[in-house]
């Protein structure tokens, strides 16, 4: 498979940084990940934007539109080509001696390719998940390639054979270490607004006009991890999850949420999430 790599696309095993990449070395870039369905990327101005908004936060001077033809050469290059994907890009701010301050006059460096993934089926799956403090920095808007907190929480969930670890900041439930997560009580659906403390997940923003078109009452408000043992139903939203509904939740080693089954206003979300993907790719 082929990887775009600072202007070249070459095989992947032939596609090198330098060890003074300021993404190797400090974590210094931004990345996205935009899904392909039957070949056509999904709502891919909102991760443009993002992406964009993103690099601006931190000052890397990158403009996204660049990666458009890219997007499309990849897709065609691919051997996945009219298939279900991800597309992957990060942008780092390049190549510089090691220093904590912005260097000057570096150029980004651009990774960009595109990966076989399963986006089908998620209506079938059912996750239990668990709950832990939110360790993360108050930036957590900017998806930056930095994801140690990310990687450090949802890894303690997979050692315990759960599928997601839902972030806790100060009694309240942001996200997931990889996903946006929906609570619903008494026909209401609730997700953490906004803001510096979540990401504005792209698959969040589809869901809550879903909401929208389908008459449902939504607040973007936070829910108290106190809170979870009252809900009716719980989600997962996320461009490798789509819409996973939520049957189990531990906080402290013990249950405190349980479902048989996706509850019935995750699955009308589920079939109108479907019903859009096939209306637009
Ligand atoms: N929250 C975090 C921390 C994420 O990493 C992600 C996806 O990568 C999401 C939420 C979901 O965002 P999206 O729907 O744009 O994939």
């Amino acid at each position: 498979e082929l990887v775009y790599l600072n202007g070249d696309w070459l095989a992947h095993d032939k596609a090198f940084v330098s060890v003074f990449d300021r993404g190797y070395m400090l974590g210094d870039g931004i990345y996205e990940v935009i899904p392909v369905y039957n070949g056509q990327p999904f709502a891919v101005e909102g991760h443009m934007l993002r992406f964009q908004a993103g690099l601006d936060a931190v000052g890397i001077g990158f403009d996204v539109d660049d990666l458009r033809p890219l997007l499309r050469q990849c897709l065609e290059r691919s051997s996945l080509h009219g298939s279900d994907a991800a597309i992957y890009i990060q942008v780092t701010r390049g190549v510089a001696p090691r220093t904590h301050f912005f260097p000057e006059d570096v150029k980004p460096s651009v990774l960009l390719y595109a990966y076989p993934i399963t986006l089908r089926g998620f209506e079938n799956k059912l996750a239990s998940v668990m709950i832990s403090e939110d360790i993360r920095w108050h930036r957590c808007d900017i998806k930056s390639i930095s994801l140690m907190a990310n990687v450090r929480a949802n890894n303690e969930a997979h050692r315990q054979s759960l599928a997601e670890n839902l972030l806790s900041r100060e009694g309240y439930i942001t996200e997931g270490s990889h996903t946006s997560v929906f609570f619903v009580k008494n026909n209401t659906v609730y997700t953490h607004p906004e803001g510096h403390h979540i990401l504005p997940g792209i698959t969040r923003r589809v869901v809550i006009d879903l909401c929208g078109d389908l008459g449902l009452k939504l607040k973007e408000e936070a829910v108290q991890s106190d809170e979870v043992r009252n809900v009716d139903e719980i989600f997962l939203t996320g461009t490798t999850v789509q819409i996973t509904a939520v049957t189990s939740v531990h906080l402290d080693g013990n249950e405190v949420f349980r479902t048989q089954d996706a509850g019935p206003i995750t699955k009308m979300l589920q079939t109108a999430f479907i019903g859009k993907v096939a209306a637009e790719t």
